[in-house]
């Protein structure tokens, strides 16, 4: 497999190609700031002692403190985390949140432990990074097999170390701890408000677009609901367990519905099923791809027949694939805009945090909306300037930015 931490770098180096960026700033963008790593000692529930290897990666803090969230996953490595740091900074660029990329791994495998020897490891993560988390240093969050069950073990574990509340240090808390109302909907709405203002810009007739859905979890519902409440077709929808098509439209709650009795979407009453790979080659109009990485890859790609697509999960779609898109002229809002509004409402969570002062779910909508917009309009601009994809166009962006704010700051 490719290693993750080599892709951001060579990715950085494809960057470089169109904005103007010395080597020193390159190399200085190229490493995380800091990597802090440790052995997490934890008591197992037969007594015996067990040691994870954790990781925690700083890559840049020109205009904020380090945002990201931490996996537990028995696949984490150093590499892993050190590039998903470096694409947690393009990210709250590109929407211009004022934080730079941090991400944090555990190597161990959740679905072995008990809930005991979860929150022993989730506290002993925080002992070893508590020197080096704050609410203006670096703010964790959830990630892969992390919740906000193991963010509230986490935030009392600081603040027991610190000895006063600290709210802001991690953000996706539950709301009683004061997490942000509408985060639970944030990446679905948010990449509903990029698909809005594609169709704004594209002049496009909404009532006859078509639209896929792979992965019907978190992201997947969310942006379904949305985009049917006003009027879209969501003609397939799909999880692990195979696809559902149906030609006039799906209705995202019964499907919802029917998966919780049920547990898949998989024979939902009037739809036709369908498998994963059938799905991604409908003859839809937007794609939106909201399961796992590289399911768009160089074998499927020229059997898409989807002009846009709105790339909700993470990674969606392989380097080599992307060109041949960009090639056939389709059109990929990429991840780092795409999903941006997860991060958006963790960081409307810190900002409520830190004022102590609790917003309405609709305001947490509506400056989400603000925020989406004016991110897509700002890609928007550089792509038809630069006449390169929407991705290349939103890390022009987004690089651009942390360069300049290093400049302003006296380095390079
Ligand atoms: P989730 O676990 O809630 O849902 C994932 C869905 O994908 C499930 O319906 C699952 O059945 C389905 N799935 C799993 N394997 C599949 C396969 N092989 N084929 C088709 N479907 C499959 O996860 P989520 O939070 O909705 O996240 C989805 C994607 O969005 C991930 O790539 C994640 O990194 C990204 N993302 C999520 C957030 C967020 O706030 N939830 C933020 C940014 C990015």
């Amino acid at each position: 497999m490719s290693n993750p931490y080599k892709n951001a770098v060579k990715q950085l180096r494809n960057v470089a190609k169109y904005i103007d960026i010395d080597e020193e700033t390159f190399k200085k963008l190229a490493v995380p700031k800091k990597v802090i790593k440790a052995d997490l000692k934890v008591k197992m529930d037969d007594g015996k002692y067990k040691v994870f290897k954790a990781f925690r990666s700083q890559h840049n803090n020109a205009v904020g403190p380090h945002k990201g969230g931490i996996r537990f996953h028995p696949d984490v490595t150093e590499d892993e985390v050190k590039a998903l740091s470096i694409w947690m900074t393009w990210k709250c660029s590109v929407v211009g949140i004022p934080y730079g990329g941090g991400k944090g791994g555990v190597i161990c495998n959740p679905k072995e432990m008990s809930e005991g020897e979860l929150e022993r490891l989730s506290r002993a993560y925080i002992r070893a990074i508590v020197d080096d988390i704050g609410v203006w240093k670096d703010v964790p969050a959830p990630d892969v097999n992390t919740n906000a069950k193991i963010m509230a073990w986490m935030v009392d574990e600081y603040e027991k170390i610190v000895g006063h509340p600290e709210p802001g240090v991690i953000t996706g808390k539950p709301i009683e701890l004061g997490g942000s109302l509408g985060r639970t909907e944030a990446t679905g709405l948010g990449a509903f408000y990029v698909l809005e203002q594609l169709v704004k810009v594209k002049k496009l007739k909404k009532s006859s677009l078509k639209i896929a859905v792979q992965g019907y979890g978190n992201a997947g519902y969310w942006f379904s609901y949305f985009a049917k409440k006003v009027d879209y077709k969501i003609v397939a929808i799909s999880d692990s367990r195979g696809g559902i098509y149906k030609v006039s439209g799906l209705d995202p709650d019964k499907v919802m519905e029917h998966k919780k009795k049920s547990g898949s979407v998989v024979g939902f009453e009037g739809s036709k099923e369908i498998s994963n790979e059938e799905l991604l080659e409908l003859n839809v109009d937007i794609l939106a791809p909201a399961a796992l990485e590289n399911v768009i890859t160089k074998d499927n790609v020229k059997k898409i027949k989807a002009k846009y697509i709105i790339e909700i999960a993470n990674g969606p779609i392989t380097p080599k694939a992307d060109e041949v898109l960009f090639e056939k002229g389709v059109i990929s809002m990429p991840d780092v805009l795409s999903n941006a509004g997860g991060v958006t409402v963790s960081y409307f969570e810190w900002l409520q945090n830190n004022a102590n002062d609790y917003w309405k779910k609709d305001e947490v909508f509506k400056k989400l909306k603000v925020i989406m917009d004016k991110a897509f309009g700002e890609v928007w601009k550089v792509y038809k300037k630069r006449k390169v994809n929407m991705r290349m166009a939103a890390y022009i962006l987004a690089v651009n930015r942390v360069i300049k704010a290093m400049q302003l700051k006296g380095g390079k």
